[in-house]
């Protein structure tokens, strides 16, 4: 069987900054990843590097990052008047805000973001709110581990279920 659409596809990968060369992540046969391809639940590059491969078949393939999380733009770098963060009392958490760390905030349309901080003053702080992978371009390597026709449920979902996959 090879890699087609509405197929259910296991797979483990090591994904790395194409540049650097430093591992972002990784997963292994006890916790692959599961996904139904070619339903667009991926980034169209990784599941078209994936075409026609059978199991056991192992991949190794880079891309760049305006085809993956995006070109790391200035514009989503913004100022926030840190009393925005203060507590009831007035106190800002020092233990939290940390360069480096990631916060949870949503702008004013509701909508959810993960900013990162990047510098902490008296007055602001300033925080990256890209993609974490915006601006890298992303290396892949890995193994086919498994290949199986998706369930008609799954393919009316348009997701995978079991083990790996939606518990529903
Ligand atoms: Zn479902």
């Amino acid at each position: 069987m090879y890699i087609t659409s509405n197929k259910v596809v296991s797979l483990k990968y090591k994904l790395s900054n194409h540049q650097s060369g430093e591992k972002i992540e990784e997963t292994n046969e006890e916790n692959p990843l599961v996904f139904l391809y070619g339903v667009g639940g991926l980034i169209p590059e990784f599941e078209d590097n994936l075409a026609g491969k059978k199991v056991g078949d192992s991949f190794d393939f880079h891309i760049l990052a305006s085809n993956a999380y995006g070109d790391h733009d200035p514009e989503h770098i913004a100022m926030i008047p840190s009393n925005v963060f203060h507590d009831d009392n007035g106190n800002f958490d020092n233990e939290m805000f940390q360069v480096g760390a990631m916060i949870p905030m949503s702008d004013s349309e509701g909508n959810h973001m993960q900013g990162k901080i990047m510098e902490v003053d008296e007055e602001n702080v300033k925080m990256d709110f890209n993609h974490p992978l915006a601006g890298t371009d992303l290396h892949f390597q890995g193994d086919i581990l498994d290949i199986r026709e998706a369930t008609e449920d799954e393919l009316a979902h348009g997701h995978v279920h079991g083990e790996h996959g939606h518990q529903h």
